[in-house]
């Protein structure tokens, strides 16, 4: 057979046939497996097999999900996390030790600046961020002696801001720097950062990939020798996913390209209709020519993804009032759903965070999150407007 897309083999990839010839793949919940005689279960243990021993380890649910994942992301090998946040802690514990530096983006996710900025530093880890809009000449400015990876994300959570990824795989590759790529906001569908330079990418599994909202998951690919160091940590350390959020991750991504498709062409309407509404002083989205990094979003991105940002002019009270105000969109944490979800990163995810730090990621009081979802986009934009004119 003629090798296939990655979009067909996240259809088709699927554990070997079992006697019950089942079409749709079968769920393996085990905690451990079993052996005929003590010889295989001696191999296995002293990796001369390639036998599964203790879901900890290895499960086959766990595994379609990380091939899935590779095939998608154009990557060696993985290992699949409990949560996005396991994931990225992994890849830090795994990859940095006393002494090493961190060079990150001041524009990321709430809980991985947590992990920055209050636990590596615990263990002798040093870090250091450069704001999303730095130059080629700040990054390199920025890498020190001792820098051992650079993380970041693009497009940021919640901002949007994008970064030239193309840019900081080459100063990676130049520094011989781990380039650790945060891939959520776009998926694999969208962006494949390992294209672009990346040594691994990490997901959280729980946004887009699961698209539904019912599971946690993460998951970390890349190159054979790192994600080894990742699976040998996790392994011993425990953060591993489970069969059955597997079995639903894996699912889910048969029908990933189809849904991220229409997200982002229902975000690009949703967009578009209210980008001159009055009530809003500033609306970002990346396929949008006003979106200050336009120019990179579509040289590295596919189309702009399901998110929308935008700024109301009235402020916190605004914010508070348009929530509030909506019909049908839901308040929630999550974001990459069927259902369209609007945040108030400044009250939430965000709050942890000194006004300063907000600030410095342009987390405005006033900025509103859209997650869009499958829903019509007409009536998406109904709920919207119907809220906006409330505040
Ligand atoms: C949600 C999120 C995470 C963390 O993932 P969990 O599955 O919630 O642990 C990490 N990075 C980004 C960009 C996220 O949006």
């Amino acid at each position: 057979m003629s090798e296939q897309n990655k979009i067909t083999k996240a259809i088709r990839i699927q554990t070997e046939l079992t006697n019950e010839m089942e079409h749709s793949t079968p769920m393996f919940l085990t905690s451990s497996f079993q052996f005929d005689n003590a010889e295989d279960m001696r191999a296995a243990f002293a990796d001369e097999s390639d036998d599964n021993i203790y879901s900890r380890f290895s499960n086959p649910s766990v595994q379609e999900f990380i091939d899935k994942m590779c095939a998608l992301e154009g990557a060696e090998s993985g290992y699949a996390t409990a949560s996005g946040m396991s994931a990225v802690f992994g890849s830090f514990m795994a990859l940095m030790k006393q002494g090493d530096h961190l060079l990150s983006c001041n524009a990321i996710f709430g809980s991985t600046h947590t992990v920055i900025s209050k636990y590596l530093p615990k263990f002798g880890i040093a870090y250091s961020y450069v704001p999303s809009n730095a130059t080629e000449q700040e990054w390199e400015a920025a890498i020190q002696p001792n820098t051992k990876m650079i993380y970041v994300e693009s497009p940021t959570n919640p901002g949007l801001d994008i970064l030239d990824l193309a840019m900081i795989g080459k100063l990676c590759k130049k520094h011989h720097i781990i380039f650790n790529v945060d891939n959520c906001f776009a998926t694999p569908i969208n962006q494949t950062p390992i294209s672009l330079g990346a040594d691994i990418v990490i997901h959280s599994a729980t946004k887009w990939l699961d698209g539904q909202g019912r599971v946690l998951g993460g998951v970390v690919v890349g190159k054979k020798e790192l994600i080894k160091e990742i699976y040998l940590f996790c392994r011993s350390t425990g953060p591993a996913l489970s069969p059955f959020n597997a079995w639903v991750l894996s699912k889910s991504l048969e029908t990933l390209d189809v849904r991220m498709e229409r997200h982002a062409s229902n975000a690009l309407f949703i967009a578009e209709q209210l980008q001159q509404h009055d009530k809003i002083s500033f609306l970002k989205y990346p396929f949008l020519a006003t979106h200050p990094q336009h120019t990179i979003a579509i040289k590295q991105m596919k189309n702009g993804g399901g998110i929308v940002c935008f700024e109301l002019k009235g402020g916190l009270e605004s914010g508070r009032k348009f929530l509030d105000s909506l019909e049908m969109l839901s308040l929630t944490a999550n974001l990459g759903d069927t259902r369209s979800i609007a945040s108030h990163p400044a009250s939430t995810t965000h709050a942890k965070l000194t006004e300063a730090e907000r600030q410095a990621v342009n987390i405005t009081p006033g900025l509103i999150r859209i997650s869009v979802g499958l829903e019509y986009k007409q009536d998406i934009l109904n709920d919207i407007l119907q809220a906006l004119e409330k505040c």
